[in-house]
């Protein structure tokens, strides 16, 4: 979806999506959809992992065209229907010059069109009532409202809490809150997923996510 991923889980009736990518990207779900003999308002619910341009771009055009309700972190809400956000804090050295270009030169950085929230989540949401087996978690750290998805007790989605662009590390350059990230780390890590999807980046398994929390955790 441009240079973050979206995922689709199956649910009962229709499709849940995960994050709407950057602007101008409907025509992407839609292909993807049709592959299931499918259609824009077959989706009936789709889950923000967090409110950065790259995980919103889009929403506003598929929210618009497909009619499903969207959901998004309480910490988040005001922040998607306002339509600006700050670009987050670096954590390493680059992503530190790319942060403080972003928000003092180039302030358009992080805006996206408003949009409505229909559903706001705190801790917990259970996503039985969609017909899946799989719940939502509160994971603050890249941002105060992140959230991640885990299904069947196996798969999760992480949305920028992991992000798999570096060979040895899912350590995300970009986070507000390091202390919490790790926090939502070690909350994930009880889950013994097996599998992880990003917001950016292939998906990895849970190697790798040891790895990288042997890293910083020791650290
Ligand atoms: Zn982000
Ligand atoms: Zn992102």
């Amino acid at each position: 979806m441009g240079k973050s991923n979206s995922y689709l889980i199956k649910a009962k009736d229709g499709f849940i999506l995960v994050d709407a990518g950057m602007p101008g990207k409907t025509e992407r779900v839609i292909k993807v959809l049709r592959e299931y003999d499918a259609e824009l308002n077959d989706i009936k619910l789709i889950i923000i992992t967090h409110v950065h341009n790259d995980h919103v771009g889009s929403l506003y055009d598929i929210k618009r065209k497909s009619n499903a309700s969207v959901l998004v972190h309480e910490k988040e809400k005001n922040i998607l229907e306002k339509g600006y956000n700050k670009f987050p804090d670096g954590t390493m050295f680059f992503s530190r010059m790319i942060s403080s270009l972003a928000n003092n030169v180039f302030f358009s950085q992080d805006q996206f069109i408003p949009v409505e929230v229909d559903i706001i989540i705190k801790d917990e949401f259970d996503l039985l009532d969609y017909g899946v087996d799989g719940r939502i978690l509160h994971t603050p750290g890249h941002t105060e409202g992140s959230v991640s998805i885990i299904i069947e007790e196996k798969f999760c989605l992480t949305g920028d809490t992991l992000f798999n662009m570096f060979p040895n590390s899912v350590y995300p350059p970009f986070a507000n809150d390091e202390e919490k990230l790790i926090e939502s780390w070690k909350k994930l890590r009880e889950n013994n997923c097996i599998k992880y999807y990003p917001g950016h980046g292939k998906d990895f398994g849970l190697k790798k996510f040891d790895k990288t929390i042997e890293k910083h955790i020791k650290k």
